[in-house]
């Protein structure tokens, strides 16, 4: 994707003075003379930023401003080792704030909704985060935080909450609650809001006709602000991303090197306005990709990303084919008369990658299954641009894992 001009210019300006202000970038570009920065080509042969730099980095080595600016902390929560610090300035809080309060004003809130607020307080940027932009957006909130499941349903009814912020799995875990007590009708949600993360079709389904809502979906992470960086709006085209505050790019996982809008890879942000920890080419490891045009209905015109389609970590590379288990389960899912488990095998053999696809069917019958086959082979061909191996297997035929990484058996290396 072309950098949009007003995006280039506020990134020459931040990499001008990035060496002075942050150590950290000091020691990173220690090669890199900045004056010969001019282009968007020489701002994507910059070295990337990672997690671990950050982890490196622990507590406040990549804080760019002097102590007395900083007005908060958060903390993303590692699964492993060493936390990662962000420091912000209250600028910073405030565009948080801002770039949240857009994504309500896109999603069709006006002041006299009720925002109910599920996802959790403290070191981690989610619950703050909902708050923040809901009250800048001059909306009601209702700070619950996780759990008391039975608290959350009872505000719910009593103060007539209209929009639901959650992770997807708690409004899953809500929306079926109110089903069991049979409360939908005491209820006045109308929005979902549900925080980034891989979520299936079927789910967002179910979430959004137990409880009757439209749901969007958040994007944002501790590292670039908290949630609140991009939304999706009515359309569903992608996620609207605040052009001015976030530039993204899509860059394959393996290569680091650029792709083109429309492909998937993984998603690279630089922060435009951050000061407290300003972040250059920070690797996400979120696999997403840039929507092409700039002409959703809904009139937003800022850089759409598509939901995101899961962690470079469960990426793999066929025939020079990026793709994940996401997409198999994907094109799986839309063959009549297959069911949703799958493993996939791939060899090198003479020179060449074959992809096997097993999968479930629900027929005995052999010209059936050789039919179902045929279709799997040809939505592969047609959807990923792969032609695969199909094996057809009978219903629970196939091992079960809650994994999805262990269903790609790769024995090429
Ligand atoms: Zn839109």
């Amino acid at each position: 994707m072309e950098m949009k001009p007003f995006q280039r210019d506020a990134i020459l300006a931040e990499l001008a003075t990035i060496k002075q202000r942050s150590p950290f970038y000091a020691k990173k570009f220690a090669d890199v003379d900045m004056g010969q920065i001019r282009t968007q080509e020489d701002f994507e042969r910059l070295p990337f930023s990672e997690k671990a730099d950050l982890r490196e980095a622990y507590p406040l080595g990549i804080q760019a401003v002097p102590d007395e600016d900083v007005v908060r902390i958060h903390s993303s929560s590692g699964t492993t080792g060493t936390p990662v610090i962000i420091p912000y300035t209250q600028k910073d809080v405030d565009d948080w704030a801002e770039m949240f309060a857009r994504c309500y004003q896109a999603i069709g809130c006006t002041k006299l909704d009720r925002v109910h607020i599920t996802p959790g307080y403290g070191l981690w940027t989610a619950g703050i985060g909902f708050q923040l932009g809901a009250e800048r957006f001059g909306a009601m909130t209702i700070p619950m935080g996780p759990g008391n499941t039975e608290k959350q349903l009872r505000m719910m009814v009593d103060l007539q909450s209209t929009v639901l912020c959650a992770t997807s799995s708690y409004a899953l875990l809500l929306a079926e609650r109110i089903a069991q007590e049979g409360i939908r009708d005491q209820l006045a949600l109308k929005k979902g809001l549900i925080g980034s993360e891989r979520w299936g079709k079927r789910m967002r389904e179910r979430i959004a006709d137990e409880l009757g809502v439209e749901l969007y979906d958040i994007y944002g992470l501790t590292e670039i602000y908290g949630p609140g960086v991009g939304v999706s709006c009515r359309y569903n085209t992608g996620i609207h991303c605040w052009d001015d505050f976030v530039y993204l790019e899509v860059i394959d996982p393996k290569t680091g090197r650029n792709l083109p809008d429309g492909e998937v890879g993984e998603l690279v942000i630089t922060t435009l306005q951050k000061q407290g920890a300003p972040l250059i080419r920070y690797r996400t490891h979120d696999l997403s990709s840039i929507v092409p045009g700039d002409d959703c209905p809904c009139g937003n015109t800022n850089t759409r990303i598509t939901q995101l389609v899961g962690r470079t970590d469960d990426m793999f590379k066929v025939k020079g084919v990026n793709m994940f288990p996401a997409q198999v389960e994907e094109v799986i899912a839309s063959v009549d008369g297959v069911s949703s488990e799958y493993q996939v095998m791939i060899d090198h053999l003479n020179g060449k990658d074959i992809m096997t696809v097993y999968f479930e069917c629900e027929t005995d019958d052999a010209l059936r299954r050789r039919q179902i086959e045929e279709a799997v082979q040809e939505t592969f061909k047609n959807r990923i641009g792969i032609t695969i191996v199909p094996k057809a297997e009978g219903v629970g035929d196939l091992p079960r894992s809650e994994k999805k990484s262990t269903r790609i058996l790769d024995n090429r290396y």
